[in-house]
């Protein structure tokens, strides 16, 4: 099931299950796959995504899958409709 990140809290909630993230970065215009345990998609890090600012200032959108399918195609969906890069991350990837 595809489920809307709309807080950091609701991701940390998420961080020790299994499943992926879609961010999607309006600035950048870029659709990014991650696992929920990369460090990238982790908003206590410093590095990691912030859903709860993005949401507040309009910059970006973050989806969470336990189907990495499911996952990757709602990345495609957003990347087609708004024509933004879309890219498996680098780091998580696996
Ligand atoms: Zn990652």
């Amino acid at each position: 099931m595809l489920t809307e990140i709309v807080t950091d809290q609701q991701l940390i909630d998420l961080y020790t299950t299994q499943g992926y993230l879609v961010a999607v970065d309006y600035p950048k215009k870029e659709v990014k796959l991650h696992t929920i345990d990369c460090m990238l998609a982790d908003p206590i890090s410093s590095v990691g995504v912030k859903p709860s600012k993005a949401r507040e200032n309009n910059t970006g959108e973050f989806w969470v899958s336990e189907s990495r399918d499911e996952a990757v195609s709602k990345a495609e969906e957003i990347a087609n409709n708004k024509g933004y890069t879309y890219t498996v991350c680098p780091i998580c990837d696996r």
